[in-house]
Order: structure tokens, then C-alpha cells, then sequence
């Protein structure tokens, strides 16, 4: 069996083996692209190489990429606990070529990587092509020997890849595993493919075009691969199970969280643990990255992870700080592959226990207000958006936690008076600081450092999240 340390030694490996460069993750904060929130794809770092604005001195590289989906275009964050195969955080395993090999050598190396090396039985997979790329169909015939019901063509935008409104964009080709009948779902492409039984784990992505104008796209002279595998669904792959929450590095963290609240991972409380266990790994990485919770742009995100987290904690009868004696853990099994977890370890610890410390002195006073307003109600009704923003505005609940609070009981929060009340206090509070002189200069200058931070700063016009003031 693979242990998920192994697993992201033996991509590498092979792909170093093949002529690439083993290049490290970038931080989960882009780096000079402020239209980004957070890291969320191995292509990140290299975006400038494809369109040649950068060179490097290779051609080929490989990667184990931190990557966060919990805000902006991917946001996975609602997934976490409740599907099989989501994380916010997680490790995307890729191989790139710039401008060098394409669609045949990146189709080969795949297929070898995956029944070779990890020695998937061809049975159990199959692939997704473009419609419109017979090419890569027939690549997948002749070098995987797949039989035609074994590609499935989609029309879709899920087998479309763009960067943006313009720049290289191409189609995609798809890796699924099938986990057999036992579980439930359909092929992709189906009605019920949002099922487990067919597992998506590999993205290669073909590069062949830029998109100059809305309408025209012509050929790129030197087209290019990125490809991007889930490095925690490959696991749960290769040690037969069927959630990626009970491969070997989850069961260590969620026996921690056992441990550290006396709560056993059983029944309905086991959603609670896989959030807890997910959403360490989001806020250590975070932290370690030199994001710090705030009640703005990046560091709002950070904020609302954390206090999901510690309502779940809650939930499973916690009554102080707990997530702060999880760091330890997270640091033995996975700081040998990220030393930057094992140098913020005193800062990740020290960030959430002052966080927990907070936002319990009002969790337990917001949870009861909710409980109150919600007695009787069932499932279809509405929460008040009055009540939501008092949550927030009061109670320091992100809006997402209370939704996630009334998750079980198929009560949603209604969202325009919600917003109007978040917009009505936003003029008040603009109001009251156009009259109110020098005294408000520290007022509200401490407050804004407070929530922006010294590396906060998203400048204007970039993504906003939901919720942030
Ligand atoms: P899904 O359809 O399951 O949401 P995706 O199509 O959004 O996945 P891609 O953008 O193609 O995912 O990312 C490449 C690979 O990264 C996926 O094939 C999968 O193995 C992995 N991956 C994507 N999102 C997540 C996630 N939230 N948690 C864990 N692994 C993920
Ligand atoms: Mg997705
Ligand atoms: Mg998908
Ligand atoms: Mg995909």
C-alpha cells in the first residue's frame, strides 16, 4: 500500500526520470497576480512561461502544488465533509511541458504513470475527451488500447480549458477511475455524474490555441501541456477506499481531532471530523504562507475556514480552544514534504488558539440566538437575512457558517435581506465617518489595520468574497 508521502515521491520520480524539472510549490498567495485569491491550480506558477512573457531554462517541469479552492472562480469550500473527493486544501501533482512535447508523449506518459507504475487496472478507467478533439481520441485508442465506450466526448466547458477572456486555452482530456457498482453515480457526461462511483483524478490539459480577440482564435506555434492529478484521490485510489478522507495521512489527523476533543468519528459526527481534519491542513498551509485571518480579501477567507472549523469543534463537544493541538500532528506528516509547515508551527498554533479564544466567548451566544430563531422550522424555510447579518454583525458568524449550521436541517438563509442589511450598515458606517472629524482617525484607521494587515492588501478591483466587508 501507498502512503501519500510515497505516492508524490513516485510522481516525481517518474516524471524527473522523463526529462523534467523537479521545481517546488509556490506559495499559496500568487505571487504578482493580484486577480487571484489563492493559488489554485500547478499551471499558477508558470502562467507567464506559457505565454513566453517568462523564460526558464527548461522546458519540462514537474510539481507537487499547494493549492486552496475555497474562494473566487473554484470554491470547493461547500463540498468539504459532504462529498467523498473535495478539500479545500490540497496537493495537485502536475507535469508540464513548455512548448515541447504535446499531446501524444503527455497521453503516453499518463497512461504509463497510471497502469505502470501505479498499476491501475485498465478496466477500471476511462477518459473524457473535447468533442471537438477527434486527435486526442485517437491518441487514447492507440496508445491505451481503450475501446470507443471508454472515451466519452464532451460538448462542455468542463473539457475546455481557458485562462481567461484571451491567452492560450485548449481542450482537456480526462482520467476517471471507476470504484465499481457498489457505489453510487453515473459515467461522466451522465445525468448523475456528480456520483463517486466514477472518480475523476487527472486533468490534462492541451494548450493549442490563443485566444486573441473574443472571436478568434488561431494556433499557438509551440503548443503546451499542464496537467494537474489530485494527489489525495490518487491515494485513496491506490489503498481501495473510497473517500479520500479515510487514506492514511486523514485517519492520522481525524484520529487526532478523536483524540484532542474525546469525540469518536462515528455516525452523523463524522462530517463534523472531516471538516475539522480538512480545514487544519487549509489554515496551517494559509499561516505558514503569510496569510493571517481578517476581515477582508484573503484573510477573511482564512477567518471563515477557521471558525467553521471551530463550530464543528464545538459541535462535537468541545469547550476550549482545541484545533491549536492538531498543529503537531500536521507537522510530522507532512513537514518533511513542506519545511515552511514545521518553521510557522509556533505561528500557526499561536494564530488559532488567540482566534479560538475569540470567537468562542460569542459561538455559543450566536448558536443559541440561531437555535431560537429556527425552533420550529423545517426543512425549505428561511432564515431571516436580519437575523444572518446580526449573526455576522454581532455573533462574528460568517455568513457561510451559518448556512453551513442549517445544512442538516434544509434551511437557507435568505440572501437579499441579508445583503441589504450588510449594505445598509456599510452606509451608516460611511455616513458617521464623514462627520465625525479627528476623533475617528484612530477609530477607524486601527480598525482597518486590524482587518488588511501589513500583507493584506489586495488593491481595488480584484475579487471580493462573499461576505467580506
Ligand atoms: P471536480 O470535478 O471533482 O470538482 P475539477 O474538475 O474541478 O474536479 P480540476 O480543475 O480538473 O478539478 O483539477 C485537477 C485535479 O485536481 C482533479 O482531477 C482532481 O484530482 C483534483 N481536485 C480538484 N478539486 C479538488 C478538491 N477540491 N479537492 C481535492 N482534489 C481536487
Ligand atoms: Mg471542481
Ligand atoms: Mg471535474
Ligand atoms: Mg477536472
Amino acid at each position: 500500500m501507498s502512503g501519500v508521502n510515497e505516492i508524490r515521491s513516485a510522481f516525481l520520480g517518474f516524471f524527473e526520470k522523463n526529462g523534467h524539472e523537479r521545481v517546488a510549490s509556490s506559495p499559496l498567495v500568487p505571487r504578482n497576480d493580484p486577480t487571484l485569491m489563492f493559488t489554485n491550480a500547478g499551471m499558477v506558477q508558470f502562467k507567464n512561461v506559457f505565454t513566453g512573457l517568462e523564460k526558464r531554462p527548461y522546458s519540462r517541469a514537474t510539481t507537487a502544488q499547494k493549492v486552496v479552492r475555497a474562494g473566487g472562480k473554484h470554491n470547493d469550500l461547500d463540498n468539504v465533509g459532504y462529498t467523498a473527493r473535495h478539500h479545500t486544501f490540497f496537493e495537485m501533482l502536475g507535469n508540464f511541458s513548455f512548448g515541447d512535447y504535446f499531446k501524444d508523449r503527455a497521453i503516453e506518459l499518463a497512461w504509463n504513470l497510471t497502469t505502470k507504475e501505479f498499476g491501475l487496472p485498465k478496466d477500471r478507467l476511462l477518459v473524457t475527451v473535447f468533442s471537438e478533439d477527434e486527435e486526442a481520441a485517437t491518441l487514447w485508442k492507440k496508445i491505451a488500447g481503450l475501446s470507443d465506450d471508454r472515451i466519452i466526448r464532451i460538448p462542455t466547458s468542463d473539457n475546455f480549458w481557458t485562462m481567461g477572456e484571451t491567452g492560450p486555452c485548449g481542450p482537456c482530456s480526462e482520467i476517471f477511475f471507476d470504484q465499481g457498482e457498489s457505489v453510487a453515480g453515473g459515467p461522466p457526461g451522465s445525468p448523475d455524474e456528480d456520483g463517486d462511483r466514477f472518480l475523476e483524478f487527472w486533468n490534462l490539459v492541451f494548450m493549442q490555441f490563443d485566444q486573441v480577440y473574443a472571436a478568434t482564435r488561431v494556433d499557438l506555434p509551440r503548443p503546451s501541456i499542464d496537467t494537474g492529478m489530485g494527489l489525495e484521490r490518487m491515494a485513496a485510489i491506490l489503498q481501495g477506499v473510497h473517500s479520500n478522507y479515510e487514506t492514511d495521512l486523514f485517519k492520522v489527523l481525524i484520529g487526532a481531532v478523536e483524540r484532542a476533543i474525546g469525540s469518536e468519528a462515528v455516525g452523523d459526527r463524522l462530517a463534523s471530523h472531516r471538516v475539522i481534519a480538512d480545514h487544519l491542513r487549509a489554515t496551517s498551509f494559509l499561516i505558514a504562507d503569510g496569510v493571517l485571518p481578517s476581515n477582508e480579501g484573503r484573510g477573511y477567507v482564512l477567518r471563515r475556514i477557521m471558525r467553521r472549523a471551530m463550530r464543528h469543534a464545538r459541535m462535537l463537544g468541545a469547550e476550549e480552544p482545541v484545533l491549536f493541538k492538531l498543529v503537531p500532528t500536521l507537522v510530522a506528516e507532512m513537514g518533511r514534504a513542506y519545511p515552511e509547515l514545521g518553521r510557522a508551527e509556533a505561528l500557526i498554533s499561536e494564530t488559532l488558539k488567540l482566534e479560538e479564544k475569540r470567537f468562542l466567548q460569542t459561538l455559543d451566544r450566536g448558536l443559541s440566538l440561531l437555535a431560537d430563531a429556527t425552533e420550529g422550522m423545517s426543512s425549505g424555510e428561511r432564515l431571516s437575512g436580519e437575523t444572518a447579518f446580526k449573526l455576522y454583525d454581532t455573533y462574528g458568524f460568517p455568513l457561510d457558517l451559518t448556512q453551513d449550521a442549517l445544512r442538516q436541517r434544509g434551511i437557507e438563509v435568505d440572501l437579499d435581506s441579508f445583503n441589504t442589511a450588510m449594505e445598509r450598515q456599510k452606509t451608516e458606517a460611511r455616513a458617521s465617518w464623514a462627520g465625525s472629524g479627528e476623533a475617528a482617525s484612530e477609530n477607524i484607521w486601527f480598525p482597518i489595520r486590524e482587518r488588511v494587515g501589513a500583507t493584506e492588501f489586495l488593491g481595488y478591483g480584484t475579487e471580493r468574497t462573499e461576505g467580506a466587508v
